[in-house]
């Protein structure tokens, strides 16, 4: 068995999305991850609160790199996060995505400056009845 693996993958802690994110990550040839689950997924990398959770987050891309030979880290914020304040915090379903775009950019270029090496991809996770759909942002 192979110890390297496609991606670290950052998503949050919420129990409706783990199982269901295998299948849309495979579309994306991403056959195998290290996974870190946080509330709220990359919030804590585009903020600028809790400098605690960003520096653990990082060390466990370090280790993934060392470990798993890691080169792509996929970042996933959701619908519906609680860690945002769930989807009475927008207006509609537009100005919901327009803001975790910003966030995951935000997010991005965290990880980007801090490992210039590795590929950084940002998805967005919406319910799409029983599937998952990972919307490329
Ligand atoms: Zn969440």
């Amino acid at each position: 068995m192979s110890h390297t693996c496609d991606a670290f993958v950052l998503a949050c802690m919420d129990f409706r999305f783990h199982q269901k994110i295998s299948e849309p990550l495979k579309k994306m040839q991403i056959n195998s991850y290290d996974l870190k689950c946080d509330a709220g997924g990359a919030k804590f990398l585009a903020s600028s609160e809790k400098p605690a959770v960003r520096d653990w987050i990082f060390e466990n891309i370090k280790i993934s790199m060392r470990l798993h030979g890691v080169k792509k880290v996929v970042l996933v914020n959701h619908y519906d996060c609680g860690a945002y304040g769930g989807n009475k915090t927008w207006t509609n379903d537009e100005a919901q995505l327009n803001f975790h775009r910003e966030q995951l950019t935000q997010a991005k270029a965290r990880v980007a400056e801090k490992f210039p090496g590795l590929e950084v991809v940002t998805v967005f996770a919406k319910p799409e009845g029983e599937k998952l759909d990972l919307l490329p942002l």
